[in-house]
């Protein structure tokens, strides 16, 4: 009788310490998404003919990629309002926070402004002698974001695939640039430019709530790919 007692009181222990101590290993487990939306404040990014902020519908994008993904994600903004933040305002919040991923969202078309396609942008990292803009050779463009590189371009990989499945795009590209989101960021980094918000038929689907969260599904599971690998 009293053996079985004691056994009753250890199970009841055990019960309460699994609560105590499950939603702290689980917090600790979950994966920290740093999402970039570009622009803010003053740097409204491109204007679309009926008058939508670049920097508005990347916001937009990033809230719902984050309620998309749900609470087995540690998702962190670099602005969550429309306010103003540096390059390196962004990847010194990222860094700070051991994000352990950081993608930076945009829809100003990329370098194709005339058609509606979407490219997926990573940090370039060859060995030629690349100067960049303010004398920055490859090896200073990347700045501590080296060890990273083969991450970043499978994330890019799990980006253009997920989002090759997206309708009335003309086609999902994937580029290797100096890519200065990246510059001193601890982590995999791509930037994702959406489609054009100058091309008249996207600007309205950008405005519509429906397909900023088709885009958000197509990014979440993208994230959730590469976190799966
Ligand atoms: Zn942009």
């Amino acid at each position: 009788m009293v053996k079985c007692r004691c056994s009753t009181l250890v199970l009841n222990v055990a019960f309460w310490i699994f609560l105590l101590v499950q939603p702290a290993a689980f917090a600790a487990s979950r994966p920290v998404v740093i999402l970039d939306p570009g622009h803010g404040g003053v740097d409204t990014g491109v204007k679309g003919s009926y008058g939508t902020l670049e920097k508005d519908v990347t916001l937009a994008v990033a809230l719902e990629v984050r309620h998309q993904l749900g609470p087995l994600y540690d998702v962190r903004l670099t602005r969550e309002s429309d306010r103003a933040v540096s390059l390196t305002g962004r990847v010194e919040r990222a860094n700070s926070v051991a994000g352990e991923l950081l993608l930076s969202l945009h829809v100003g078309g990329g370098l194709s402004r005339e058609v509606n396609r979407i490219a997926v942008f990573v940090q370039r990292g060859d060995q030629r002698s690349f100067v960049g803009a303010g004398g920055l050779t490859e090896e200073g463009w990347a700045s501590g974001h080296a060890p990273y590189l083969q991450e970043s371009r499978e994330l890019a990989t799990d980006l253009k695939r997920a989002l090759m499945g997206l309708q009335g795009y003309d086609g999902v590209g994937v580029t290797r640039v100096p890519l200065m989101i990246s510059r001193g960021a601890r982590m995999p980094v791509a930037l994702v430019e959406l489609g054009n918000l100058v091309h008249p038929r996207q600007e309205r689907r950008m405005t519509e709530a429906r397909h900023i969260r088709r885009l958000a599904s197509v990014l979440a599971s993208a994230i959730e790919g590469f976190f799966a690998r």
